[in-house]
This record gives C-alpha cells, structure tokens and sequence, in this order.
C-alpha cells in the first residue's frame, strides 16, 4: 500500500475547507443572532450597532462579553412585568375602605367587624348584596321595602291627581287659544 502525500493534501485542502465555510457561516449565524437578540432587548438604534459590531470583530468571545452586558429581560418581558406592576398597584387601590374606621374592607361584606357600620344590605327577594343608597335590586328587580314608602315614589302618587287636574285645566285653555 503507497501513501500519496498529494492525495493527502487534497484531503487536508477539503478538510480546510469546510472548516472554513463551517466558521464563516458560525460567524455570521452569531452576528444575526446578536442583532435579533438586541432588536428584542434594546429600543435604541445605536445599542443595536454597538452589540453587532462587537460580535463581528470578536466573534464567540463577543457574544459571551455580549451575554453578560445584554439587558436582563426583553422588551416584552419589560411591559409584562409592568403591566403586571401597575395591576397590583390598581388592585391595592381599588380595595374600598370603610366610611366608619376607614380601614380595608371587602366588597361582598354587610357590616365592618372593627366599627360596625352597616356596609351593604342583601336583598330580600335574592339575598344578593347591594349599596345602601339602592332603592331597587339590580338583580332581580325587587324593590327595596320601607325606602319606596317614604322616597320619592310616594311623592308621585299623592302629587299625580294635581298634576291631573292641572293638566286638565291647561288643555282647554290651550285649546281655546288656538
Ligand atoms: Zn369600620
Ligand atoms: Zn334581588
């Protein structure tokens, strides 16, 4: 068996090559990565140059220097966390107090347990709780009794026969105008 040194040659030539082509395309694998990676993290259009421009000239230790200098979350992940952030606060804010103690209250009780002001009240017909000032359940229809009677209801009802008669004074004279 001969050994060819020029068959050994090609090989290495090919060997070479490949390894060539293989970095090459390594390289500029990282560098499109880097820039998709910064485009995520950064708005600003010169960190985007700055973070590709040093994985060009240095390559794999460039994006390990990259690695550890990109910032921490994406922008995505940033306005989730805020979003996140402004829904705690607005929970925090929204949690009503009570008129009596001003301390924390939740929104399904009846009465405060630190002062004892009355909170809401349950309506009769489907025990669903509604604000004191309500005259009416919203959710089943059911008049609040004993608010009705001394409320404007009643009010109506007494001033109505007037207003009747009123009305019934005004039209013929309407009429008689015409
Ligand atoms: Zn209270
Ligand atoms: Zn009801």
């Amino acid at each position: 068996m001969t050994f060819d040194p020029a068959l050994l040659n090609t090989f290495m030539l090919i060997l070479t090559g490949f390894g060539g082509a293989f970095l090459a395309a390594l390289w500029i694998a990282l560098v499109v990565w880097t820039n998709r990676d910064i485009r995520k993290r950064a708005r600003d259009p010169l960190v985007h140059i700055l973070a590709t421009v040093l994985v060009i000239l240095l390559n794999l230790p460039g994006v390990l220097v990259y690695l550890i200098l990109r910032p921490q979350y994406s922008l995505e992940e940033e306005y989730q966390r805020t979003l996140e952030e402004e829904a705690l606060l607005q929970a925090i804010e929204d949690q009503a107090l009570c008129p009596g103690c001003e301390r924390r209250i939740k929104d399904d009780w009846q009465i405060c347990p630190t002062c004892q002001t009355k909170l809401k009240k349950a309506c009769l017909k489907c025990g669903k709780l509604m604000e004191l000032a309500w005259n009416i359940c919203p959710f089943c229809g059911t008049p609040v009794p004993g608010v009705r009677k001394e409320g404007p209801a009643e009010e109506k009802v007494q001033a109505s026969p007037e207003e009747q008669a009123e009305d019934g004074g005004r039209k013929p004279k309407r009429d008689s105008s015409k």
